[in-house]
């Protein structure tokens, strides 16, 4: 059985990922690193391993990866926002979502390339975001992350296709997770009005990608929009 591994996946889009990879019929590894309690519900509901580690650090992730043994798909999906205009931003700001969004990102893809590689054989799936693709303002950082992790995938598609790995990009709209829990109602409908299927996403829609990415040998090097039409 292959084995898929998800980053951020207490809660939120990559809890969705977890449980779509285990319908799909992969041996899941639930990553997360502050919600315990819905990590080990959510173990417990699907029948995977779960494993603290804040992707941001190094030593923990190997340590994840010691634990994990040989992981086949890998979708790297822990992310943190955050919202302030520019010149609001402290360095602490810009080091933190950096660590997380991108180095968390390096740091998984580093851990899990050795038996890929040995393997000839391995999926990565990063998680973007449309800000990534067009920027967002009050958002300089988020958006310049999710960018960065847009360049490091093409990159890695180009390196690593000749050991048979597979390196995509999900770059979703706007999903109805915690993370916009912070969009007033009036916002909300706004977002839909905007968009051409006339709702905002649910976080199966981007677990759907995640899957069908997971299973596609000739797709790589692609930045998968999942954002009912909002940006095209
Ligand atoms: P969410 O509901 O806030 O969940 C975030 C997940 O990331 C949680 O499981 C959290 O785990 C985990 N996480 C955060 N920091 C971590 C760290 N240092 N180490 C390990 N795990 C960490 O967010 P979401 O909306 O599901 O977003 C998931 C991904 O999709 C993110 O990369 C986000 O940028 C991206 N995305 C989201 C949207 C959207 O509209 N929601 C749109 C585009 C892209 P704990 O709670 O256990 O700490």
């Amino acid at each position: 059985m292959m084995t898929a591994l998800v980053t951020g996946a207490s809660r939120g889009i990559g809890a969705a990922c977890a449980r779509a990879l285990k319908a799909a019929g992969y041996d899941v590894i639930i990553n997360y690193n502050n919600s315990e309690k819905a990590a080990l519900e959510l173990s417990a509901e699907i029948g995977a391993k779960a494993i603290r580690a804040d992707v941001s650090d190094a030593a923990q992730v190997r340590r994840m990866f010691e634990e994990a043994g040989s992981v086949d798909v890998l979708v790297c999906n822990a992310g943190i926002s955050v919202s302030k205009m520019f010149c609001d931003m402290t360095p602490d700001d810009w080091n933190r979502i950096f660590a997380v969004n991108f180095v968390g990102t390096v740091n998984c893809i580093e851990e899990a390339l050795p038996s890929m590689i040995h393997n000839k054989f391995g999926r990565i799936i990063t998680m973007s975001s449309i800000w990534g693709v067009t920027g967002a303002s009050c958002e300089s950082a988020y958006s310049a992350t999710k960018a960065a992790i847009i360049g490091l995938s093409k990159s890695l598609a180009k390196e690593l296709g000749p050991s048979g790995i597979t390196v995509n990009c999900v770059a979703p709209g706007v999903i109805d997770t915690d993370m916009n829990a912070h969009l007033t109602p009036d916002i909300i409908e706004e977002l839909k009005y905007e968009t051409p299927v006339c709702s905002i996403g649910k976080v199966e829609d981007v677990a759907q990608a995640v899957c069908y990415l997971a299973s596609a040998p000739f797709v790589t090097g692609q930045v998968l929009g999942v954002n009912g039409g909002f940006l095209i």
